[in-house]
Formats: C-alpha cells, sequence, structure tokens
C-alpha cells in the first residue's frame, strides 16, 4: 500500500498518483487505486469516468470501477461534480475505512492511494487504519511548496509511516523551439530536499502541457504510447521501477 502526498494543494499529486498507479500497471503488476482526496476527487476526472456513479451489493460490499487496466474508487463516484463535501473528519475516516475494507479490490499487488494535501484527519485515520508501505511526498520546487512538506514528513514519521521518496514535479520546461530546460519554479532543489529529508529522490517530472491535456481529457499521459521516450514518460517509468521494487 503506497500512498502519494503532498505538502499543499496544486502540486500534481492527483496527476502523479494516476500516472504512477498506470506506470506500475505497466510493469505487470495488479493496480488499485484509491482516491482519497475527499474534498477534491480527481480521479474519476483523470480516468475518464466523469459522472459515473459506483454500485454496491445487498451486503455492503462496493463494487470498485475498472479503467485503463487500473480498478479505483472515488467519493466522486458517489456524489454530484458540483456537490461541495462538507463532511467532518469522523465521517471521512468511515469513508476511508469502507473504501479500504468493504470494496470487492480482487487480488492486488498494490493500492495507490491518493491523499487529500497537507496533514489533516484523513493521513492520521490512515495510519491507523493500516500498514503502509510508504509515502511518496510529491512537490514542486518553490520554497512555500518545501515548507509545506517538511511538516508532511515529521507528520508521517510521527506516526511510524515510513516515507519512500520525493518526486519533484513541474520542475522544469523544455522549450520545443530552443531545447533549452527552463526552470520556471527556481532551481531544482529536490536533490537537496531529499537530502534534509532523509530520504530518496525518486524522480523529477517536468512540465509537459500534454500531461495536463492528458488529466483534462480522462486519457491518462502513461496510458498513450505516442508519449513513449518523452522525458516525463522517462521520470514516470523511472520512478515506478523504483517503487516496484519496493512493493515486490
Ligand atoms: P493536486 O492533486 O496536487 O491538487 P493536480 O494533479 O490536480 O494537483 O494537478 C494540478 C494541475 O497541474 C492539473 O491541471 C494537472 O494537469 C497539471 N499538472 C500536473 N503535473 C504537471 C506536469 N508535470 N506538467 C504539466 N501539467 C501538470
Amino acid at each position: 500500500i503506497i500512498a502519494v502526498a503532498s505538502g499543499k494543494g496544486g502540486v500534481g499529486k492527483s496527476t502523479v498518483a494516476c500516472n504512477l498507479a498506470i506506470s506500475l500497471k505497466r510493469s505487470g503488476l495488479k493496480v488499485g487505486l484509491l482516491d482519497a482526496d475527499f474534498y477534491g476527487p480527481s480521479v474519476p476526472i483523470l480516468l475518464g469516468r466523469r459522472h459515473e456513479m459506483a454500485q454496491g451489493d445487498e451486503n455492503g460490499r462496493i463494487y470498485p470501477l475498472d479503467a485503463h487496466g487500473l480498478r479505483f474508487i472515488s467519493f466522486g463516484l458517489f456524489i454530484k461534480e458540483s456537490d461541495p463535501v462538507i463532511w467532518r473528519g469522523p465521517m471521512l475516516a468511515n469513508v476511508l475505512r469502507q473504501f479500504l475494507f468493504d470494496v470487492n479490490w480482487g487480488e492486488l499487488d498494490v493500492l495507490v492511494l491518493d491523499l487529500p494535501p497537507g496533514t489533516g484527519d484523513v493521513q492520521l485515520s490512515l495510519s491507523q487504519f493500516v500498514d503502509l508501505d510508504g509515502v511518496v511526498i510529491v512537490s514542486t520546487p518553490q520554497e512555500l511548496a518545501l515548507l509545506d512538506v517538511t511538516k508532511g514528513v515529521q507528520m508521517f514519521r510521527q506516526v511510524k509511516v515510513p516515507i519512500v521518496g520525493v518526486v519533484e514535479n513541474m520542475s522544469s520546461f523544455v522549450c520545443d523551439s530552443c531545447d533549452k530546460e527552463h526552470f520556471i519554479f527556481g532551481p531544482s532543489r529536490a536533490e537537496e530536499l531529499a537530502q534534509r529529508l532523509e530520504t530518496n529522490l525518486l524522480g523529477r517530472i517536468p512540465l509537459e502541457s500534454s500531461l495536463r491535456e492528458s488529466g483534462d481529457e480522462g486519457h491518462p499521459y502513461m496510458e498513450n504510447e505516442s508519449h513513449k521516450g518523452r522525458p516525463a514518460w522517462n521520470s514516470y517509468l523511472e520512478i515506478a521501477n523504483k517503487l516496484g521494487s519496493i512493493v515486490r
């Protein structure tokens, strides 16, 4: 069980969770994706299953949906997309428990969890419900994100959840016409951050407009072979390889 976490929102955590799940699947693993970002469930959109509802049976078992060879569940499959989630922490903890234990996951090699940003009830409940194999922390090179990341890492360590490593997302942009690498959010701080946090640097994912487009269209980037060989594609494979060797 691998959780994908971030110190703050908008750093690409859900995009990373989805594409990592697909990359792990590409390496032959059976992968489930649990969207625990209850206040902003974006996995149904990212996997192209927007507006669908989850089904259950009379025994309270919930069926996950299949998309791109992944089994997934999301709070977005139980509410209308425009409905705000105004639930308190203990209620969300119950949903998390149901998503973990009442969903017919079948046989899985890896369950990837997309956590809400920050250090809240969901993270704490999760650490009480299951023994996580590790947390992947997603950050951008911006200083503010880095400060938030440190808090997140400290929280997980306090509740004895191992940190597998850091992914630096949006780390740079390679210009199509001049081939120059631009560090839009500042120079990469990934190695320094990983060292300071005493963890691994799993990889750096560059900005690519097709990553955003793929997410908006519900066709995950790592599912589209035409991206093969591009910098972000290679980064995802490298990160999945490192993770795969941890979970095998
Ligand atoms: P979070 O889950 O941290 O809130 P999202 O995964 O929703 O963040 O990503 C925020 C936005 O950034 C989305 O529009 C997504 O498509 C885009 N995005 C994420 N990573 C990249 C990237 N490496 N290159 C380009 N766009 C990206």
